[in-house]
């Protein structure tokens, strides 16, 4: 295995940057922090850029890019860093279309590019899946349910054109199921509730199909109080849930043993990993169900939301 130092480039110095990116290539000696790129944000003491083509033009040594951005903008950085020969990671989702998925996997042929989805990114995620394996598979229930002005106060590009609005949060359940559940799954109808002042829906319920079973997803961040995120998965073995974004676990009216939180530093232990090996992972199948669900929802109007 290769020891060899990544040297990265972050672009988009927000919340989820400040939260778990800066904390866990911290703590990882594979990674090094070179730049930064961002509009108005800098860190001190480290190189800092107002854009990505900034950072690029100023040619230091770098390895990889890191994409932090809202996902309005994020193909065509990551174009732009693929161009100047950098492999890449992309947090969720990995862009705002589908068929940029499919670009980027074409252009990026012989760099590393990972779609991050961290809530895959758990032991607890993991034990579901091994679990699930051999079972048959009655019905699938999804709650996803959170207050947009706790977890996103004032991003207003959340509930633009290209924002994902409740499916921002929503597709961090549909990359748990697509991970946990061992037959594909596909969008069957959706109902999508959009305030009459913004582009992107923040309420939907979704029917979905695997296999035999429904899988119905009540998904919300108009949701007061304490959030909910929960999947319940029923088997011909009993019933296994999927609590608190996936960091607990109940199989059978018996909770297992819960272990501490590691989903960005499994991020980057997999990007290195995968950069040591010359492969990628830029699996879309959490955004296509969101692009489905757009696709083929009818929409019911809400009232019109303000931050
Ligand atoms: P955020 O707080 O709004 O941060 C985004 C940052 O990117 C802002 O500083 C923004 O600058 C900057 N930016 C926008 N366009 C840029 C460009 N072209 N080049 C360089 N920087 C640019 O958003 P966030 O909450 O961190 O979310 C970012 C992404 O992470 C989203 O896709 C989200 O789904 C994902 N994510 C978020 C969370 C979370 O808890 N927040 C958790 C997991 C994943 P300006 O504000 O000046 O435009």
């Amino acid at each position: 295995m290769s020891n060899s130092l990544i040297r990265l480039g972050l672009v988009g110095l927000g919340k989820i940057a400040r939260d778990q990116h800066l904390p866990a290539i911290a703590e990882n000696p594979r990674f090094a922090l070179t730049a930064t790129a961002d509009p108005v944000a800098a860190l001190e003491g480290i190189a800092s850029y107002p854009t990505l083509d900034a950072l690029l033009d100023a040619r230091l040594a770098l390895d990889a890019i890191v994409l932090c951005t809202p996902p309005s903008v994020r193909a065509g950085l990551a174009q732009r860093a693929l161009a100047a020969g950098l492999h890449v990671m992309l947090e969720k989702p990995p862009a705002a279309a589908l068929s940029q998925v499919g670009a980027l996997i074409k252009t990026g042929a012989g760099r590393t590019m990972l779609a991050t989805w961290h809530s895959r990114e758990s032991v607890e995620v993991d034990a579901a899946a091994a679990w699930l394996a051999g079972r048959q598979i009655r019905a699938v229930r999804v709650n996803w349910r959170e207050d947009v002005r706790v977890w996103h106060p004032g991003q207003d590009w959340l509930l633009a054109a290209g924002g994902f609005g409740v499916f921002d949060t929503a597709i961090n359940a549909f990359s748990i199921l697509t991970h946990i559940l061992p037959q594909p799954l596909t969008l069957e109808s959706a109902d999508l509730g959009m305030p009459a002042n913004r582009q992107a829906p923040m309420t939907a319920r979704l029917t979905m199909r695997h296999a035999a079973a429904e899988v119905a997803c009540d998904l919300s961040i108009l949701h007061p109080g304490a959030p909910q995120w929960d999947i319940a998965v029923d088997t011909d073995a009993g019933l296994l849930q999927l609590t608190q974004g996936g960091h607990s676990l109940t199989i059978a009216g018996e909770l297992q043993e819960r272990t501490p939180e590691a989903e960005y530093p499994r991020c980057y232990a997999r990007f290195a990993r995968l950069i040591d090996e010359g492969q990628s992972d830029m699996d879309s199948r959490p955004l296509a169900l969101v692009a489905d669900a757009m696709m083929l929802g009818n929409r019911h109007p809400l009232p019109p939301f303000e931050f």
